[in-house]
């Protein structure tokens, strides 16, 4: 299914297991050795549009897509026994409901450095989410001799991902996601694939997307402004199709390695 250079993740997706801490499985990509790989952070308010980004990114410039919402999606497929004890206590902590407190968090990627170290370059999706995740973050690095080619920060107004968000439709059989301008279904109401009832999720009603957005910029904040005053931070207005923003972002990313240089 997939191309033979297409990395797999299966470094970042699974990491060491419980048994074996330090024998993590090695990344099959190529690396590419030499030619100063890109090392991304992608943030962006839910809505925004930054899952696709990052696909579309990590296809242009090489580096691997290393999403922390992967991690935890692959992990709850996993059996108990193969889950590393920091893995084992996030799973605890969301099956709670919690949040998970940055020294797990920062454990669960510490124990995938392999992957940050890669010089393939990387592009981070979901980490860090708060301040002390970036502190780690830059001092592991710092350690390694490596620097961050940018933060990108894809930006849009919440009324503007209110009216993305609010016009999702989600089938009540097939779980499929439409959209009721950007992705309409043939037959109203009704879904394409299965012919299941199209309704609107509780967390797409516009005042649940409001008090996400709200708990959002309160979270990153501090991290924008902490890459801010590094100079790291590259500002991307997300208005547009998914294209516009990849020539968009592609267009920044160039002008900010030219100044660099
Ligand atoms: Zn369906």
């Amino acid at each position: 299914m997939n191309a033979p250079l297409k990395n797999d993740r299966v470094p970042w997706l699974q990491g060491p297991s419980a048994d074996s801490v330090e024998r993590a499985v090695k990344c099959s990509t190529v690396s590419s050795e030499g030619k100063n790989p890109w090392r991304l952070i992608l943030l962006g308010a839910p809505g925004v549009g930054k899952g696709t980004q990052a696909e579309l990114l990590t296809e242009r410039l090489g580096a691997c897509h290393l999403s922390t919402g992967d991690v935890f999606r692959a992990a709850s497929k996993r059996r108990d026994c193969d889950q590393s004890p920091a893995m084992k206590a996030a799973l605890e902590y969301m099956r709670r409901g919690e949040l998970v407190p940055d020294s797990t968090v920062w454990e669960m990627v510490r124990e995938r450095r392999e992957c940050i170290l890669c010089t393939g370059g990387f592009i981070l999706d979901g980490f860090p989410r708060t301040l002390s995740q970036a502190e780690s973050l830059k001092e592991l690095m710092e350690t390694e001799h490596l620097s961050l080619s940018a933060v990108v920060n894809y930006e849009l107004s919440v009324d503007e991902i209110v009216q993305r968000l609010s016009g999702r439709r989600t089938c009540d059989k097939c779980k499929s996601v439409f959209h009721v301008t950007e992705k309409p279904s043939k037959g109203k109401g009704v879904c394409d694939r299965c012919g299941g009832r199209l309704f609107q999720r509780e967390d797409d009603r516009p005042e649940a997307i409001a008090v996400r957005l709200e708990a959002y910029e309160r979270s990153t904040a501090p991290l924008i402004h902490f890459y801010k005053n590094l100079g790291l931070l590259l500002p991307i207005v997300a208005k547009g199709s998914p294209d516009e923003i990849f020539t968009r972002t592609m267009d920044k990313l160039a002008d900010d390695k030219s100044k660099a240089s």
